[in-house]
């Protein structure tokens, strides 16, 4: 069995099927977790979202086909946050949600009280939403209220609890390093293609590192293969005619910035003028994540970024929302940007959120399973799924294992100090065992993926420095290969979180 990609549904792929006894290839041409699962807005959400619409009652009670979509993509959404509060807590957090409604809006406030009733009835009882809508006295249960538009206006603010992943890549690493401990061979930093089917039916996959070309691919073959490439299934395994493609790009993008102590353990959602999903999110300390944007996307998933009018466009949505704010280019610490794998559909112009398991069987593909529209919050339900339609076509070949989903502690070293003195968590030894026996093997490995350090504040040269002082010796590099990749960090941590000009 052959996984292509290690975001968050191929390394949950892979753990499913590694736990179930097949012997498992997972491959991913850059990092485990480096694609789209390193760009979300991280919210392990339990599924309003899917009824969210200007106008829910026409949305829906006009077209049927999406209040089916929107009911299992809540279902499977109310799943996984119980699953997750029952064995991840530690890398699962609670805010309250604030919705405020406005008299006059299309979307009123029981639209969200029957929404989060609906997800009571999907649940399983153990979703614990602490659900208020308030009406009144605004001031007591607010502390931020004094930044909302026209209070006077408001019909209610309706809020309950929600929960965020911290932070998703981690959830890849862990998920790559259980398949590993259960038989399967992990490898990133490689890219696959797909090459020729032989006569017994096995894809012959050939593996070559990105970085170095000159270096001969080695092949390997396996009866089946998951495409669980995200954005590049497309390019994975080209649809013969472009109606026949899978996936549906939209581009999304965030911004950062920090906000007041009154903020802090509330989120808001809201619709931005597009009768789209608005939300500000806790991040990291005083820090917020302020999105979403929807736009489609058709070049290349890796080389995408913020442009000054994406950020202009949620700094405004985000004053119409907070006047009291004031945000300006100035406020926005840094932005993000990412593609949504989303499935493509004839009929939904940005995309389908339905998750759809493909068989590209009938596109010229037999023996190819691709997953598309797959969120991070139902990547367990989304591993399963595989797996079963593995099951559907192939023995494992060795027992069953058992598979972990507690998160891994960083090292055992409680007598390391912190790599950064305001962030105590995360200690010398935790860098050194991602190189030694995590598989990262470049500085943005380290710092974005097996600690999240990159995420929580800007590192400084200094900073990068120390930490290539560190686990340069564990890879070898020279003096000029140190000071190549703290280089190539700094570069990559500044296009990633590119800040606007002005
Ligand atoms: C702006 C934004 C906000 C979002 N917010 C949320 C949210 O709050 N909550 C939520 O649940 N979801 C959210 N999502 C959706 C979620 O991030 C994605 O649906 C999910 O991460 C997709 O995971 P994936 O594993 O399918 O794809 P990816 O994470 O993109 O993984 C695909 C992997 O395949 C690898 N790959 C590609 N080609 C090859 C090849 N030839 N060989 C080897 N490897 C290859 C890539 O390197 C990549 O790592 C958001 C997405 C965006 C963009």
């Amino acid at each position: 069995m052959i996984v292509i990609g290690g975001g968050i549904n191929g390394t949950s792929t892979a753990q499913s099927l590694a736990a179930a006894g097949y012997t498992c290839l997972l491959v991913d041409k850059g990092d485990f977790g480096s694609g789209a699962s390193a760009r979300s807005a991280r919210m392990l959400h339990p599924g309003l979202r899917y009824f969210e619409a200007r106008n829910p009652v026409a949305h829906f009670g006009l077209h049927p086909g999406r209040l089916r979509d929107a009911l299992r993509g809540a279902r499977e959404a109310m799943q996984s946050v119980s699953e997750h509060l029952k064995d991840a807590g530690e890398r699962i957090w609670p805010y309250r949600m604030c919705f405020p409604v406005y008299k006059g809006d299309a979307f009123k406030s029981w639209h969200v009280s029957a929404g989060i009733k609906l997800l009571e009835w999907l649940g399983d009882g153990s979703v614990p939403f602490d659900y208020e809508r308030i009406r009144s006295d605004y001031e007591a249960k607010i502390p931020f209220i004094g930044d909302l538009r026209d209070v006077n206006s408001l019909e209610a603010i309706a809020c309950y609890n929600e929960f965020k992943f911290d932070w998703p890549e981690r959830f890849c690493i862990d998920m790559a390093l259980d398949a590993e401990r259960n038989g399967a061979v992990v490898v990133n930093h490689c890219q696959a293609r797909l090459g020729a089917r032989g006569a017994d039916g096995s894809w012959a996959v050939s593996l070559a590192d990105p970085n170095q070309p000159a270096l001969e691919s080695a092949v390997v073959t396996g009866r089946l293969v998951a495409n669980m490439a995200g954005a590049w299934i497309d390019r994975v395994a080209p649809p013969s005619e472009p109606q026949n493609r899978c996936i549906q790009g939209t581009k999304g993008i965030h911004i950062v910035v920090e906000m007041p102590e009154t903020y802090r353990g509330f989120g808001i959602a809201s619709l931005n003028s597009l009768g789209e999903p608005h939300y500000v999110l806790p991040l990291h300390k005083t820090l917020y994540s302020i999105g979403v944007t929807e736009t489609l996307f058709e070049g290349d998933p890796g080389e995408v970024t913020a442009s000054d009018e994406e950020i202009d466009f949620l700094i405004a949505e985000t004053n119409h929302l907070l006047p009291g704010r004031r945000l300006t280019r100035k406020d926005v610490l840094r932005s993000w940007a990412g593609v949504r794998p989303l499935t493509y559909s004839a009929t939904a112009p940005k995309g389908s959120r339905a998750r759809v398991l493909h068989d590209l069987e009938a596109k010229g593909y037999p023996g190819v399973l691709a997953l598309t529209g797959g969120p991070i919050m139902t990547h367990r339900s989304a591993g399963r799924l595989v797996r079963e339609a593995v099951a559907a076509r192939l023995q494992p070949s060795r027992p069953q294992g058992k598979l972990n989903t507690a998160p891994f502690a960083f090292s055992e070293s409680a007598n390391s100090p912190p790599f950064l003195e305001d962030e105590p968590d995360v200690r010398i030894a935790d860098l050194e065992v991602a190189v030694t026996a995590e598989h990262a093997r470049s500085l943005d490995d380290v710092l974005f993926r097996r600690t999240g350090l990159a995420w929580r504040r800007a590192l400084t040269d200094e900073d990068v420095d120390r930490a290539a002082e560190i686990v340069g010796p564990h890879l070898g590099w020279s003096p000029g290969d140190r000071a190549e990749a703290v280089a190539a960090f700094l570069r990559l941590q500044e296009s990633t979180f590119r800040r606007p000009q002005g």
